[in-house]
């Protein structure tokens, strides 16, 4: 009923969209209708009054008319609100790219700073380049998710496919990660797997997609918990799946998981860090790579994280609706 109600809040859905109202989906759907329902009256007043065939001639022409204006302006909508998209993937782009390098200066002269001249430094000081060590890690991140969410917006995301051992990716990826699974106090196993088959992916990306999910399970539980990834091969595919007993997401606010900067209510009181883009880079990837991505979660309970891979190469390239 509320999201009714908001699809007929014309000022907020035109803002959101960047037109202006008489341009908004609302607005025209509304205008669509006065005009169906108009001419409806019209032809029944004409069928009432065969004499006014001047009238029928008339309001015939008055609504190719107004159809034509309508249709023009629906046209010209989308086309606004696709140019303003496109130009902010291009912004963004544009100033992840420019934003890349002194970040990277910053963290070469800061190994640099640490490296040459420790002796010289005191404790506090050594503390202080630490924290903005981290900081400026943190924006590196930023930056390239950033850039691979204008890829993928773009449709021009590389992946390299190659034979992958999974087993060996998942087993590096939580090691990766022991020092965030230790400071939540959180164990993270390998559910018996048995023999398993090799797979095809980009192997880069495949490590990004395991480290979103295996952290993501770890960051959102609170504390004391277990993590278990379990692999499960099927006849053409190998499905991996992540599960915690952690947060979990709000049933209402599930539909919109894998949409951009995405981040739950509970998650955000919970771990203030976070920029929503991980899981909707990871489903990109796990798509374009032939496979599936899907969860299941409930507040307070818990979550499943789970995708696929194929065991065959295949070449195709998917895009991604969301
Ligand atoms: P980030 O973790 O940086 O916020 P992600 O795209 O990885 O971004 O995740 C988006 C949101 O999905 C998170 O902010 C959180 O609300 C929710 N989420 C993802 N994984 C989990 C999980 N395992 N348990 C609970 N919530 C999760």
């Amino acid at each position: 009923m509320q999201d009714m109600l908001e699809s007929f809040d014309l000022k907020k859905q035109a803002d959101e969209l960047g037109v202006s109202v008489w341009k908004s989906p609302g607005f025209l759907f509304i205008l669509m209708g006065i005009i169906i329902i108009s001419s409806m009256l019209a032809v029944y007043f004409v069928f009432n009054n065969p004499d006014s065939v001047e009238y029928l001639l008339f309001s015939e022409f008055a609504l190719v008319l107004v159809l034509f204006t309508v249709g023009n302006s629906i046209i010209s909508g989308v086309d606004e609100i696709a140019r303003a998209n496109k130009m902010k993937t291009e912004f963004v782009s544009i100033a992840s790219h420019q934003l890349k390098t002194p970040l990277s200066e910053i963290n070469w002269e800061m190994e640099l700073l640490v490296s040459k001249f420790s002796e010289g430094l005191t404790e506090k000081q050594k503390e202080l380049i630490g924290n903005v060590g981290n900081s400026n890690a943190r924006m590196i991140r930023l930056v390239n998710d950033l850039l691979d969410v204008a890829r993928i917006d773009q449709g021009r995301l590389p992946l390299v496919k190659e034979e992958l051992d999974i087993v060996g990716i998942i087993k590096d990826v939580i090691d990766n990660n022991r020092n965030l699974a230790a400071s939540h106090n959180v164990k993270v196993n390998v559910v018996n797997y048995g023999s398993v088959p090799k797979i095809f992916g980009d192997r880069k990306r495949t490590v990004v997609v395991l480290d979103n999910l295996i952290s993501n399970s770890i960051k959102y539980t609170k504390e004391k918990g277990n993590v278990d990834v379990a692999i499960t091969p099927e006849k053409d595919r190998l499905v991996v799946c992540v599960k915690d007993d952690g947060v979990g997401i709000p049933k209402k606010q599930q539909k919109n998981v894998f949409h951009k900067f995405f981040r739950s209510d509970n998650a955000i009181k919970n771990q203030t860090e976070g920029t929503g883009l991980g899981l909707y880079i990871a489903k990109n990837v796990i798509v374009q790579s032939g496979g599936d991505m899907w969860f299941d979660s409930e507040e307070n309970r818990g979550s499943t994280f789970c995708f696929s891979l194929p065991l065959k190469k295949n070449d195709k390239f998917y895009s991604v609706s969301m």
